[in-house]
């Protein structure tokens, strides 16, 4: 079952990456929250509360039907703890419904054996774990020592793809403490990441020196085939300090949609443009596509980077692609691209006469009913 799964999910990835090179008018990737209220107070968080109700599941499955009208390709849930919304299971279901992949970030503290199963039978696709250190402190309760138990437990059960985040930043009281969880969850055969703590706008302060080697480590750590971790510039640049230039489709190509039904830019930018999702249209995805965003040259909100990559791809194949594989050989001479970026090199780099590879694979794949590229 764990083998056919992973099969599954591999060929819907494959999916998503087709149809994002195929199109530029429906969202890559959509966050949505299902509950605001969270079981944890971290110091440094700005997206919860302790007292909101659920979203009423009548509401959700609109909002995800809605979202699934508009092509979106993946789905997360997150919170607060999107783990404390007793429907949670139902959501999930009508994600993959629509077609999209399902996500969900979560604190942990809720799963059991038991819970974990509800997941996969759900058909969870990917789960994304936050450890801020090992042990607890005044900031964050999401520590190793506490979830450590909960780790072995997806390893032991989950049919779902794990990824564990950490995180860095100049406030960071035991940055190694960053290596020493992403070694526990390579250890336990899961993906890892490094985030990097921002303020209350999405924005960071450069790494001290003694971080920016831990983050180097940490990164040699990941995994993940759809993932452009591995050649996050953007990244790279802020631990540094320094700003990046690019475009920010958020409100496009991403969504973050609020408890309240509202879209949002992300988590770190609520208020723009703030309408809500029953009636945003193709215009609206279009008009957002080209807004300039002035927070985005020392923007940290990793997904809506990786996002922006997919769409570098897209517009400029061959820069691009050379681009990432260069900068990544610089310090490892042997290494190798992942399947996907193989893919889209022999797509767009090696054999020029394969440029319909995006439309190939999206129709092989399987495209919805009512997406109207
Ligand atoms: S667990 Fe996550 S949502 Fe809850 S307070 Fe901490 S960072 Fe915020
Ligand atoms: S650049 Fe985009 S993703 Fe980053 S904070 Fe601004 S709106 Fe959010």
């Amino acid at each position: 079952m764990r083998i056919r799964n992973q099969v599954s999910r591999k060929l819907r990835e494959v999916r998503v990456f087709a149809r994002a090179m195929e199109s530029k008018h429906h969202p890559i990737l959509a966050q949505i929250i299902p509950i605001r209220r969270c079981n944890l107070a971290c110091s440094y968080c700005n997206e919860y509360d302790s007292f909101s109700k659920p979203v009423p599941i009548e509401e959700m499955l609109r909002r995800i039907d809605r979202l699934g009208e508009l092509g979106t390709t993946i789905i997360t849930l997150s919170g607060g703890e999107p783990l404390l919304h007793p429907q949670c299971d139902d959501i999930l279901r009508r994600i993959r419904a629509t077609g999209a992949m399902a996500t969900l970030i979560t604190n942990g503290y809720l799963l059991t054996p038991d819970r974990i199963h509800k997941l996969n039978a759900a058909g969870l696709d990917y789960l994304q774990i936050s450890i801020d250190n090992v042990q607890p402190d005044d900031t964050s309760k999401k520590s190793l020592k506490v979830l450590d138990r909960k780790l072995e437990w997806l390893a032991e059960h989950a049919d779902f793809a794990v990824t564990v985040n950490t995180v860095l930043g100049a406030d960071v009281r035991n940055p190694e403490d960053a290596l020493t969880i992403a070694r526990r969850a390579r250890s336990l055969g899961f993906n890892s990441t490094v985030g990097i703590l921002h303020d209350g706008t999405g924005q960071t302060r450069p790494l001290p020196a003694a971080q920016i080697r831990i983050y180097e480590e940490i990164r040699k750590l990941e995994t993940a085939v759809f993932s452009f971790s591995h050649f996050d510039h953007f990244q790279e640049k802020l631990v540094q300090g320094q700003a990046t230039e690019w475009h920010c489709r958020a409100g496009s190509r991403f969504l973050y949609i609020c408890e309240d039904g509202l879209v949002h830019y992300c988590s770190q930018q609520r208020g723009y443009p703030a309408k809500p999702l029953a009636s945003y249209t193709k215009e609206d995805l279009e008009r957002e596509f080209h807004t300039e965003k002035a927070c985005a040259p020392y923007c940290s909100i990793s997904c809506v980077h990786q996002v922006a990559m997919l769409d570098e791809v897209r517009e400029a194949p061959r820069e691009m692609l050379a681009d990432l594989v260069a900068r990544r050989r610089q310090t490892d001479p042997s290494f190798q691209p992942p399947f996907l970026l193989r893919a889209a090199a022999w797509t767009f780099l090696d054999n020029p006469k394969a440029k319909t590879f995006g439309k190939a694979a999206a129709a092989l794949l399987g495209r919805r009913s009512g997406e109207n590229e």
